[in-house]
């Protein structure tokens, strides 16, 4: 089945187009019959898409470290909900758990979740597609730093074209199902894999 893991704020962001794209993308995702996997809270944009999905009759399985099932209130309506034993273990679940990973709007914590699975894939250690939604130009600082990353030779352009990157959720399914993994990974030749 195909799995899609959602990082996104724990805050809702200061414009309300944010929580209404997580709306439309979690019922994007349930209407398209793609289970979602997510940090397992009700707070912010995370318990947005997670109620989206429900409300459209998706599957939603939370992941949340037992440290943050009060802060982040752990969601009661879930279809599976994991209590992990640390951030690391939620982390891995959920990567492991998803066959492709997407970025809405947040903080410091939803771009580590991001930039983790995206340096997996450059190794080689998974083939899953990651993609960064980027609502009303939030992420434009982000994207030009990225290429900033090629022109200064700290990123290879093939590695940094592995993100998908839209502003529109209606095209976001589309492309992840069309991703074309990297024939290199960041040291090993595909054949070595
Ligand atoms: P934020 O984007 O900072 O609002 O956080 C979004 C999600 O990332 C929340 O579920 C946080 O629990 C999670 N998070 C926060 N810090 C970290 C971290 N160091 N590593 C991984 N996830 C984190």
């Amino acid at each position: 089945m195909t799995r899609f893991t959602v990082f996104c704020g724990s805050s809702m962001g200061e414009s309300p187009v944010h929580a209404a794209i997580a709306e439309e993308l979690g019922r994007e995702l349930a209407g398209a019959g793609v289970g979602l996997v997510y940090g397992g809270g009700n707070v912010g944009l995370m318990g947005v898409v997670a109620d989206a999905a429900l409300g459209a009759g998706g599957e939603v399985i939370g992941v949340i470290p037992r440290a943050l099932v009060d802060r982040e209130l752990a969601h009661e309506g879930c279809t599976e909900l994991h209590v992990t034993a640390n951030m690391h273990e939620r982390k891995a679940l959920m990567a492991e758990l998803a066959t492709g990973f997407i970025a809405l709007p947040g903080g410091i914590g939803t771009m580590e979740e991001l930039f983790e699975v995206w340096t997996w894939g450059q190794l080689g250690w998974h083939m899953k597609p990651c993609a960064l939604l980027n609502v009303h130009g939030y992420y434009d600082g982000l994207i030009t730093f990225l290429d900033t990353m090629v022109e200064q030779g700290f990123l290879r352009q093939e590695h940094r074209d592995m993100l998908i990157v839209t502003d529109r959720v209606a095209d976001l399914l589309d492309l992840l199902a069309d991703y074309i993994p990297p024939q290199t990974s960041k040291w090993i030749e595909r054949e070595d894999l």
